[in-house]
């Protein structure tokens, strides 16, 4: 299998030739058809094994295709407390994940228009919101300085047509449920049916089962 079998948008599948991925590791292969077909999955899948990329191309090209105008982004630029609007939000269990997810998003958006941004704890806020100012389609971000955010009335989901809880099993090992969960039932936040949700896990213990049933809508379930 060749990334050119997989339909995809021009500008995606030239970032993918720039970022020299010639063939789709199994993850990949299998993932982002279903991504692409607008279903929710939960995939079990080590770290190395090309995770992020399947989860990062589909979503990318179904935002380019559909265009950012497709998604009705409030227009507040003018008002003092400027609001973000995420169309897509990637749950990451560590600073150093969520850089490497974000090195990831950026490869794969290149001239697309379309821009990722990275927040996480023990950096300064004043300095991620003013990034987010910038414009911020894919907001890949640690679950507490997540929830700090919204707290702080800096960022709204309501625009959030994607979700992926990436490395969920450490997550909740590192005890992040609490923000999980503040994150993914918050006001904002669409309804099950009204976005995408996918998670990612190395293990498949009662805990995530739990959440994957809490979260995700009628899933396909995948083992890599
Ligand atoms: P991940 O499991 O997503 O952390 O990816 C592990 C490493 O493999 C990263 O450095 C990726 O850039 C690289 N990688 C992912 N998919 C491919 C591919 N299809 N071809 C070549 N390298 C890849």
């Amino acid at each position: 299998t060749s990334f050119e079998e997989i339909q995809m948008t021009e500008i995606i599948s030239n970032n993918i030739a720039l970022a020299r991925y010639d063939r789709p590791t199994p993850v990949q292969k299998y993932a982002i058809p279903i991504i692409m077909s607008g279903r929710d999955l939960m995939a079990c899948a080590q770290t190395g094994s090309g995770k992020t990329a399947a989860f990062l191309v589909p979503i990318l090209n179904q935002m380019y295709e559909r265009g950012p105008q497709a998604f009705k982004i409030p227009n507040n630029s003018r008002t003092y407390k400027r609001k973000h609007y995420p169309l897509g939000l990637v749950l990451a269990p560590t600073r150093e994940l969520a850089i490497q997810i974000y090195d990831e998003a950026r490869k794969f958006s290149y001239r697309s228009r379309l821009r990722p941004c990275v927040v996480y704890g023990g950096a300064n806020f004043g300095d991620q919101t003013r990034d987010l100012d910038r414009g911020c389609h894919l907001l890949v971000a640690t679950p507490g300085r997540l929830v700090e955010m919204l707290e702080r009335g800096k960022l709204s989901l309501e625009c959030c047509r994607f979700l992926v809880l990436d490395e969920a099993d450490r997550m909740l090992d590192m005890g992040f449920e609490p923000q999980i969960r503040r994150i993914v039932e918050q006001d904002s936040m669409p309804p099950t049916g009204e976005r995408q949700t996918l998670m990612f896990s190395a293990t498949f213990p009662k805990e995530i089962q739990i959440l994957a049933r809490d979260f995700l809508d009628n899933y396909i379930f995948l083992a890599i």
